[in-house]
């Protein structure tokens, strides 16, 4: 096995960038998505969106990029009582875990994503999970996710290699990574069609992209492209200062 790529790609933010990490690092990409029952299904709809947008961005992305895959898991909704699978209010568990928190989400997209993998002959899975500004899901974690590696290849007889790009970055950085792989146009391409909304708006458009603003992952998405733009101004500034 080889170059080539699987990624996890819900049509967000941070599966965006993964995608895009993928094309510039393996030489075949492959994408799947998720149907679990989602509040946020319409992130299911911008997935084609950005795939298109990355076509046209960068050719020899085009060249890389191969199926798009959909898998159903309407069991996983079935099952799970939570925020992001049923019409109740986001809050705090008393267990110090947010109520979006779908137990075994990822384990159970890794374990799909592998047996996809198996059959497309993919060795590299590629995620965007992150334990730097996180929501606090276990499943997001590096332990979690080194845990799976063994578990898979173990009982599937593969060298699966899981990539975790953001892992350790938080969502200023993740701003950061896509733009230093394809600059400001991929930037305008995550504002305008990715989705991160928990709860599916995409009526107001805000400087980081469309949301209700409210939710959890509309903050966090707002405050990291906030500290990335200054950030940036920062930098900028400097180099004006070094270039006089
Ligand atoms: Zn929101």
């Amino acid at each position: 096995m080889n170059n080539r790529a699987l990624v996890l790609f819900s049509g967000g933010q941070d599966s965006t960038t993964c995608l895009a990490w993928a094309l510039e690092n393996f030489d075949h990409v492959e994408t799947v998505g998720f149907d679990y029952g989602q509040r946020h299904r319409i992130e299911l709809d911008c997935r084609k969106h950005v795939v298109e947008g990355l076509r046209r961005l960068r050719p020899d992305w085009a060249r890389r990029l191969g199926d798009d895959h959909t898998i159903g898991l309407e069991a996983l909704g079935a099952i799970s009582d939570t925020a992001l699978t049923r019409d109740v209010e986001l809050q705090m568990e008393t267990n110090g875990l947010p109520n979006t928190f779908v137990p075994g989400r990822n384990i159970i997209f890794l374990t799909f994503a592998a047996a996809l993998a198996y059959r497309r002959g993919l060795r590299h899975l590629v995620g965007g999970m992150c334990e730097t500004d996180y929501s606090g899901y276990p499943d997001c974690r590096d332990d979690t996710i080194k845990a799976l590696q063994v578990a898979l290849n173990l009982g599937m007889e593969r060298r699966f290699v899981l990539h975790t790009p953001l892992m350790w970055i938080d969502k200023a950085a993740t701003w950061e990574l896509a733009r230093s792989l394809a600059g400001g146009d991929l930037l305008d391409l995550i504002r305008e069609e990715t989705h991160t909304c928990y709860l599916g708006e995409r009526g107001v458009r805000h400087a980081w992209g469309y949301g209700c603003g409210h939710c959890p992952a509309c903050q966090l998405r707002e405050a990291g492209h906030e500290k990335y733009q200054s950030t940036r101004q920062t930098s900028e500034a400097e180099q004006e200062h070094e270039h006089v």
